[in-house]
């Protein structure tokens, strides 16, 4: 496992994101105590919670520079915000495909349902909501591989991907009517995700103080 944990004391630090140290170790669960979290959604992928006590570890399993291990832990932040901004815009995108296919399909009174405006302007709304943050997301990706400082690109884009596919996957399954419940239909699995990404890696309240404080200029707030 990758493991972040304190080398110095924190007393003994200027700052308390100094004096961690990166690891990759075994998971020895003779001295981890590994409890599955069920949860929603995301289920192809456990989360648990960890509880480790006494694990010994040797040296060579150190990554990088002792006591330097948040600041190599932060080069994979902005990249992961990116990736998650653009799997929201992949299901946002996906659940408007299957919401379209479905109003062209079902006939009411005579007529498909998405010729009507009221089914018609959620979806519309939502794609140009969803379009518009990829382009947040592209651009942020464009400076991360450039090497550019991406911090509040990064953050703008998962905070507007993540909002754009709830609205997105929202839309999607009221078009569905009872169906939108289904299982079969998949679109509520896509609500379920969409609901995942605003909570992480980080939540909006988080990420608007970091956009307030660094795009800003505003106080640190936290
Ligand atoms: C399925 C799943 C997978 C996850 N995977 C990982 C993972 O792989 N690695 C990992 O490190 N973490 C992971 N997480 C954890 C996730 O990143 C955190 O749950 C998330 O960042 C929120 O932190 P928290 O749960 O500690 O909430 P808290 O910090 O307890 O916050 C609770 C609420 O209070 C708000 N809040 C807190 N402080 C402030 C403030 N100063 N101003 C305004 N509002 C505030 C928050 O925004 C939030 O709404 C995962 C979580 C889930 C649900």
């Amino acid at each position: 496992m990758l493991l972040l944990a304190r080398t110095t004391r924190l007393e003994d630090v200027s700052s308390p994101t100094e004096g961690l140290s990166l690891f990759y170790t075994d998971l020895d669960r003779n001295f981890v105590d590994v409890r599955e979290i069920e949860k929603m959604g995301r289920k192809a992928v456990d989360s648990n919670e960890v509880f480790i006590d006494g694990l010994p570890i040797p040296a060579e399993d150190l990554i990088g520079e002792e006591g330097k291990g948040f600041r190599q832990i932060l080069h994979g932040l902005n990249p992961e915000r990116i990736l998650v901004a653009g799997e929201c815009i992949g299901i946002a995108r996906n659940a408007l495909a299957r919401a379209a296919h479905y109003a062209n399909e079902r006939v009411i009174f005579d007529r498909p349902i998405g010729q009507n405006q009221g089914v018609q302007h959620p979806l519309a709304k939502a794609w140009a909501r969803v379009e518009s943050a990829n382009l947040m997301v592209m651009h942020a990706a464009a400076l991360y591989d450039a090497g550019e400082p991406c911090g509040v690109e990064a953050n703008a884009a998962k905070l507007l991907a993540a909002d754009a596919a709830v609205e997105a996957t929202e839309a999607a399954q009221i078009t569905f009517g009872g169906f939108g419940y289904a299982k079969e239909y998949h679109v509520e699995r896509l609500v379920r995700e969409a609901l995942l990404f605003r909570i992480v890696p980080v939540t909006p309240q988080m990420l608007l103080s970091f956009i307030a404080e660094k795009a800003l200029g505003l106080p640190m707030s936290y």
